[in-house]
């Protein structure tokens, strides 16, 4: 089972009886994205324009079941993964998460499940996930200006329903709590002392993201992200920190704890600083395709041989198959040589997860 160590299961085997792949790097995270849909519209992933009243979401019958979804993260443990993240689109938008989570939490050999949402449902759930093995969870919130919100949010409001999500989080013990919160110039990056300051001294890590170009519909610019060394530059003016363990492998966030005591904050810097080196990220869209990075144009279509009768092995050898040929490195890329040129549209994030 997830979390109990006495159990004998695949974590028992060592790490080199595992798939790698062509950079070798083994598939320690699975990545679930178990809803396409949204209650919000940031502008830097689902864009308004894009993602309208009349935008085609799945429907529910082009969804992976909770069924399928389990079957697909067994045999994923199976093959090396520890760590399960359940994501969208918004995760709690899907009735009934909390039974998907007992069942992955059933799976042997696994360690982890966490749970990354924009927090508005998180208070009426954050029990209950916990209840049912959810261990962990990460709420997206970008400011605590009320505007500001609103605007990183697509116009909608609820800072107030977040807040108490995260408190509701502490107080199941769905911990560590982080806040992931986006840094976009010019529009919330003058509010990003305050979202510290909120959480120094609370057992909340806060992490800040550097802007990404992730799917076709953002309208990324370079000039739009605030480099991670400028905002711990800024941090470290009001706060002296000093860096804590690096990253261990597969960990996104560099992370540096407050001098004076009252916690931890960690920089994510997908643009500036890569760490495709020791990626072992796998992702699972929410119409069932298996992808090898988030910067991806095309996954695996997983969902046709699980309704059509595939058998286990049949399906490990494509899952297996696709992260053994596996060479993505697109963040690095595009810091070593400007944009990447795609063949094809990158997918976007709400399928793939983020
Ligand atoms: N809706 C949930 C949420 O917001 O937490 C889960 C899905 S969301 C796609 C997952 C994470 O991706 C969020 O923390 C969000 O801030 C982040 N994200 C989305 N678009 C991004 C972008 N262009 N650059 C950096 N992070 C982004
Ligand atoms: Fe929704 Fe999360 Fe994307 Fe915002 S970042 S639009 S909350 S999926
Ligand atoms: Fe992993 Fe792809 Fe991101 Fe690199 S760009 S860290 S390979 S998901």
């Amino acid at each position: 089972m997830l979390g109990n160590p006495e159990k004998p299961g695949p974590a028992s085997l060592p790490d080199r009886a595992f798939t790698r792949d062509r950079l070798g790097r083994p598939m320690r995270d699975l990545r679930i994205s178990v809803m396409d849909r949204c209650n919000f519209r940031c502008p830097y992933c689902m864009p308004r324009e894009t993602f309208h009243e009349r935008y085609r979401f799945l429907k529910a019958s082009q969804r992976l079941s909770f069924e399928e979804i389990t079957r697909v993260a067994r045999l994923c443990v199976g093959l090396g993964v520890r760590k399960l993240r359940l994501t969208g689109g918004e995760p709690l938008l899907r009735s009934g998460l909390a039974e998907l989570v007992a069942e992955l939490s059933m799976i042997e050999g696994g360690e982890d499940i966490a749970l990354t949402t924009n927090g508005i449902l998180l208070a009426q759930h954050a029990a209950e996930l916990k209840g049912n093995g959810l261990h962990r969870v990460t709420v997206s919130l970008d400011t605590l200006d009320e505007a500001v919100f609103e605007r990183m949010s697509g116009g909608y409001g609820g800072l107030h329903q977040v807040l108490e999500g995260i408190t509701a989080a502490l107080e199941a013990g769905l911990s560590p709590v982080k806040v992931n919160a986006v840094v976009k110039r010019g529009v919330n990056d003058h509010t990003v002392l305050s979202l510290v300051e909120r959480f120094r001294g609370t057992p909340v890590i806060v992490r800040l993201i550097e802007y990404m170009d992730v799917g076709t519909r953002n309208s990324w610019k370079p000039e739009d992200v605030v480099p991670s060394a400028e905002l711990l530059r800024r941090v470290r003016e009001r706060w002296p920190l000093t860096p804590t363990a690096g990253r261990t492998q597969g960990e996104v966030a560099e992370r540096y704890v407050f001098d004076d005591g009252a916690g931890e904050i960690g920089f994510i810097s997908s643009v500036t600083a890569p760490f495709c080196g020791d990626c072992s990220r796998a992702r699972l869209s929410s119409d069932g395709a298996f992808y090898t990075c988030l910067f991806a144009s095309q996954g695996t279509d997983l969902r046709s041989p699980l309704r059509a009768g595939a058998s286990d092995n049949d399906l490990l050898a494509l899952l297996r198959g696709d992260w053994s040929r596996r060479v993505d490195r697109y963040s690095e890329l595009r810091d070593a040589g400007g944009v990447v040129e795609h063949p094809l549209p990158k997918v976007e994030m709400n399928y793939i997860g983020g």
